[in-house]
């Protein structure tokens, strides 16, 4: 039988200028102080890169945009893509519906006509709409996408003056996607 440890901690005594906080607030007062000085002078991190942009130590939005200093890996909106022939590579498969966390995607699949040329894929998505009030960009849609249909692009300037202005619909969202070239496994004949 094994017998429970017992530690006992003991508390540190606060001095009386720890336990009014003073002592702190006085400390970042002057970290904060310190940073605005160096931001001032161009010297901290941000205003060294804005500086290097060639925007000055502030962005004078929206005159002023990052847009085509955007780094690749940037994760805005997420959006659907076409293939170069314009063709919809999403199969409907619903796997970005069921991982997305906030639960931000709706989709209404249908299925594609035994006359289609494609009937092989067998469906395709009839409504799709993603909540960008609910979405909080965290790229899951894209890492399960069997058929890279959907990637956060880079636009950042999501914006609407209802709820509704806020969901974006198929068209809206190939729209912001655009054309994505590359491999699309459903258009392989053989497969
Ligand atoms: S980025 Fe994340 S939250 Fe937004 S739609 Fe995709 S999975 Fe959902
Ligand atoms: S975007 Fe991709 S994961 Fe989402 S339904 Fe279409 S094929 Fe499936």
């Amino acid at each position: 039988m094994s017998h429970a440890r017992i530690v006992t901690l003991r508390r540190p005594r606060l001095r009386f200028g720890e336990k009014i906080y003073l002592g702190a607030i006085v400390k970042g007062f002057l970290l904060t102080l310190r940073h605005a000085l160096r931001t001032m002078l161009g010297k901290s991190a941000g205003a060294r890169s804005l500086n290097s942009s060639g925007m000055g130590v502030t962005m004078q939005f929206p005159e002023q945009r990052w847009d085509d200093r955007m780094p690749e890996y940037y994760r805005g909106a997420p959006a659907l893509v076409t293939d170069e022939q314009g063709r919809e590579r999403c199969v409907s498969c619903q796997l970005c519906e069921f991982i997305c966390p906030p639960k931000a995607i709706h989709i209404v699949p249908e299925e594609i006509p035994a006359e289609d040329r494609w009937s092989k894929v067998e469906k395709r998505p009839k409504e799709f709409e993603i909540d960008m009030i609910r979405c909080i960009y965290c790229g899951m849609c894209e890492e399960v996408c069997p058929e890279q249909a959907i990637y956060l692009r880079k636009d950042y300037l999501i914006t609407g003056l209802t709820r509704a202005d806020m969901v974006h619909d198929k068209r809206r969202l190939y729209e912001i996607g655009g054309v994505r070239t590359g491999l699309v496994n459903k258009w392989n004949e053989l497969k």
